[in-house]
């Protein structure tokens, strides 16, 4: 397994369109940054532009999405957008943001992947940092768990295996996929994100994403999506193997490894996250300590 160098995009561009629940008319500019970078997200809208790692530890908990926050620098649903990049190897890019709420979009990451791949990407020269996972680690939350475990091929798995309590409008259904620009592009960046009518409906009541429509994500009535059609018959396992790479991704490496989730959501992935971030600490603490033993 070599490691590869990193990357950031050739040029910039943007996405823009309105948050789910916000409502609120955002843009998203995504710009080249320099070796080392990560991603970094700036709110262009506040007074000094404060800005937050895309890492973990900004990570905070939130209903349905991944939030971050670094003091005044907060964002809602990052996922996505995080999902695209991560998918197409950029490890290196700062994203303008005038607003706390990422766009909704289509509810995919399909707007995210056309605007990067359109703004090309460049080599850098410095390896990209990775964490490979050499034994399982499995986490557990009610009847949910997610698992990494190491891959012999070196390209990275994600998986998610969705099922119900009871029978409702949403069959039972997994997918697997191996993590590389390419399949992420074709297969799983525009599987949109979904709700049931019920919960539709309870937002709606709420007040909230009254101005989402039908076909700004999938809606499940119980003759299927509502004036609306699949794009796969299991475009929402699709979907969340699309949230659990943006989640995990938030680790702020390459990971390479089999990442699986039965029925797990965004908090169990964040949960997964901190435990692949501490490792990769410790890893990166060893090697160091072995290279000055070397040195000696
Ligand atoms: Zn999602």
């Amino acid at each position: 397994m070599f490691s590869r160098n990193q990357h950031t995009i050739a040029s910039t561009c943007a996405v823009s369109g309105r948050g789910y629940w916000s409502a609120k008319e955002v843009t998203v500019v995504m710009h080249p940054a320099p070796i080392g970078t990560g991603i970094r997200l700036v709110r262009t809208d506040l007074p000094s532009s404060p800005s937050c790692d895309a890492n973990v530890l900004n990570r905070s908990d939130a209903n349905l999405r991944t939030n971050l926050e670094s003091g005044d620098a907060k964002f809602q649903m990052v996922e996505h957008l995080m999902a695209a990049l991560y998918a197409l190897e950029i490890d290196n890019c700062i994203v303008e943001i005038d607003g706390e709420e990422l766009p909704g979009l289509d509810g995919s990451s399909k707007p995210y992947v056309d605007a990067l791949s359109h703004a090309g990407l460049i080599v850098q020269a410095e390896q990209r940092k990775r964490l490979v996972i050499q034994q399982v680690i499995t986490l557990r939350e009610g009847s949910s768990w997610i698992t990494a475990s190491p891959v012999p091929t070196g390209v990275s798995h994600f998986g998610y295996q969705l099922a119900f309590d009871c029978d409702g409008p949403i069959s039972e259904q997994s997918y697997g996929f191996s993590c590389t620009p390419i399949n992420f592009t074709r297969d799983v960046a525009p599987a949109r994100t979904f709700v049931t009518l019920e919960q539709a409906t309870a937002l709606h009541q709420r007040g909230v994403a009254r101005h989402v429509g039908y076909n700004e994500l999938l809606v499940f009535g119980d003759d299927g999506p509502v004036d609306n059609e699949l794009k796969y018959r299991n475009e929402c396992a699709r979907h969340k193997a699309l949230d659990l790479v943006g989640d995990l991704s938030l680790v702020g490496v390459e990971l390479i490894g089999k990442f699986i989730s039965h029925r797990g959501g965004h908090s169990l992935n964040g949960r997964m996250a901190k435990a692949l971030y501490e490792l990769m600490v410790q890893q990166q603490y060893r090697e160091s300590e072995l290279s000055q033993r070397r040195a000696a």
